[in-house]
């Protein structure tokens, strides 16, 4: 019987240790999934970045602009020529064209002509919100696909942005210098190119923000849509996981609002 007795206790041993050894490896196997699915969980957070990189085609006027970017910068350079007919370039260049408004005999001719210039825009290739955002400053402050630069909100000092207005040509920009600028809707982007769309990509801001049309999915958009920098997060064409990214509206401040929503980048001219 102690035989027998014995005999039954090394199995009762077995099987436990069996059990508890299966007992332990699930465990194991449960800790390991749920590393798992914290890193992953981690990664979720971390992994999705907006690459502006994707934009590099649509700077289409390519005499003018060029994009090229590293691991961590887009660099735009631009000349600053844009591809449209304006009053203020040189009568002797071919995209020179008389101008009076029609509807408009307001317009006045500022003494300035369009010169080439070397914009050269170190922009973050993976933009991201700033802490403390910061304002704009006179000069450019983004660039368009068609190497043109924006400009904020405020006219030269001393001037009034309203007066300005009279004197932006048919496509809504004039020179400051020889420097050639858009403080609102680029509408040769937004309506009257061949392909214009108004609610393509028109250009990126210097934090790598990117700059929209006057609409989205139709609608188009208002100074109560976006937030107090003149943006929203959201899906668009290039970036199908969402951006944060800037609007182009009718209103002021027309582009940009209380300053950059990311971390800037430089400019040089
Ligand atoms: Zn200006
Ligand atoms: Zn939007």
């Amino acid at each position: 019987m102690r035989g027998k007795n014995s005999l039954l206790m090394m199995l009762l041993l077995m099987v436990a240790t069996v059990i508890f050894v299966r007992c332990d490896s699930d465990e194991d196997s449960d800790l390991d999934n749920m590393n798992d699915d914290m890193e992953n969980a981690g990664d979720d957070e971390t992994e999705y970045q907006a690459d502006i990189s994707v934009l590099k085609d649509l700077f289409y006027h390519t005499d003018a602009v060029t994009f090229t970017f590293d691991d961590e910068w887009v660099t735009i350079t631009s000349k600053d020529l844009p591809d449209h007919v304006s009053v203020y370039y040189d009568e002797s260049d071919p995209l020179y064209e008389d101008y009076t408004k029609e509807d408009d005999s307001d317009f006045i001719k500022n003494p300035n002509t369009i010169g080439e210039q070397n914009n050269v825009f170190k922009i973050p290739r993976y933009p991201s919100e700033a802490s403390v955002k910061e304002s704009t400053s006179g000069g450019a402050i983004g660039v368009t696909i068609n190497s043109v630069s924006f400009f904020n909100q405020e006219a030269a000092p001393g001037d009034d942005i309203l007066d300005e207005l009279k004197t932006f040509d048919q496509y809504e920009g004039h020179p400051a210098g020889t420097q050639y600028h858009y403080h609102n809707e680029p509408v040769w982007l937004t309506k009257f190119r061949d392909n214009a769309d108004n609610e393509a990509l028109v250009g990126l801001l210097l934090d790598g923000f990117p700059v929209y049309g006057t609409h989205e999915d139709g609608v188009q958009m208002t100074n109560n849509d976006l937030d107090d920098y003149h943006g929203h997060f959201g899906v668009t064409d290039e970036f199908p996981e969402g951006i944060y990214h800037y609007h182009i509206t009718d209103d002021l401040p027309w582009i940009n609002g209380d300053g950059y929503y990311g971390t800037a980048g430089t400019v040089t001219n």
